[in-house]
């Protein structure tokens, strides 16, 4: 995720986010509430759905004392005696899924997830470990770093992130699916890019999209290609689903997305994003004039000191470009005996 300039042409419904533990009803139904997030994110945003007898929670926020905590007091104010009917959980980033485990046992509820989503994160809460180490060393030998001791060390400091055991059951989300949630109908859009298999939810009748990370204000949601996926474009699914999304809603929806505040103007935002990554395939070209690996674009997009857990989201978003190009046959791709690839304009 990195800040853009965007975000000034579009309309804010409120100016700051509740604390958490507390409750906002921003629609008929429809309820806010944050945790906290320990890196410059600062905060997710999750989200409650009167469903019939009792509510359903969308998101979790990550796996630690601290929102466990919050939860608790949750669950003993706004929410006491209330009956949690479902967990929806939009992808498997470790700040939407962090706590699912933990919330369906807690509550004797179930999960409703993406099928792809629900395969990455219940890998990644059996066994992070080994799956960050062997990913990061992936993606730093063909972005062009070598599997050196530091990049080893990278891998591990990712490999840190906490989680919860992602139930073994769950209840499948699928695009254009119809959820009869309380009184109402919310559409399924799956998108991609961000997370193989992201769940956006759209109620019409309140003109309401659950966005999740797929569409940010302020911040550009991370694009990456995920190691050892060599053929995958997930620059193109990203502008797909721009596109997508700008087909399937209309323009007066209020947006609720995981970070930052709701806002109006989402045509306004796609055009944005859109932007944002033209604007950087033209650097990315320009650059590749002379044959470049990810690691020698990294300094080149972006240009702020980066530490080692950005360092690894920046080689990712790199090569998503780099993907990107080849894949639209402006770049030529080849791969050096180390493995790492080179990126040549043609
Ligand atoms: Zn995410």
């Amino acid at each position: 995720m990195s800040p853009d300039a965007g975000g000034a042409s579009l309309d804010y419904l409120y100016h700051r986010n509740p604390e958490p533990g507390a409750i906002i009803e921003v629609a008929p139904g429809v309820s806010w509430l944050t945790m906290p997030l320990p890196s410059s994110l600062n905060h997710i945003n999750l989200w409650l759905l009167e469903d019939g007898d009792g509510v359903a929670i969308v998101d979790t926020g990550i796996f630690s004392q601290v929102t466990r905590d919050h939860w608790q007091r949750v669950f003993a104010g706004p929410l006491a005696g209330r009956r949690v009917t479902r967990l929806f959980v939009t992808h498997a980033h470790p700040d939407h899924i962090g706590l699912a485990g933990w919330l369906t046992e807690l509550l004797g509820t179930e999960l409703w997830i993406s099928e792809t989503e629900w395969n990455m994160g219940r890998r990644f809460s059996l066994d992070p470990g080994k799956i960050l180490t062997e990913s990061g060393l992936a993606l730093f030998k063909r972005g062009g770093l070598s599997a050196s001791a530091e990049a080893l060390m990278q891998a591990r400091t990712l490999a840190r992130v906490p989680s919860s055991p992602v139930p073994e059951l769950y209840h499948r989300l699928e695009d254009d699916m119809i959820l009869h949630i309380g009184a109402r109908d919310w559409r399924v859009l799956i998108g991609r890019g961000h997370a193989p298999e992201h769940c956006c939810l759209w109620c019409p009748e309140l003109d309401i999209l659950i966005a999740g990370d797929q569409v940010l204000p302020k911040i550009t949601p991370n694009v990456s290609l995920w190691p050892g996926r060599d053929d995958d474009n997930p620059l193109g699914s990203f502008l797909a689903t721009m596109d997508k999304l700008e087909r399937a809603l209309p323009d007066s929806v209020l947006v609720l997305p995981s970070h930052n505040l709701p806002f109006h103007r989402l045509y306004n935002r796609l055009q944005q994003l859109r932007d944002h990554h033209a604007a950087r395939m033209a650097d990315v070209l320009t650059a590749c004039d002379r044959p470049k690996t990810a690691a020698e674009m990294v300094p080149l997009l972006f240009q702020r000191k980066l530490d080692q857990r950005q360092t690894t989201f920046a080689m990712g978003e790199a090569l998503a470009h780099l993907q990107y190009g080849a894949m639209t046959e402006r770049l030529e791709r080849g791969e050096r005996p180390d493995g790492a690839w080179v990126f040549r304009r043609i």
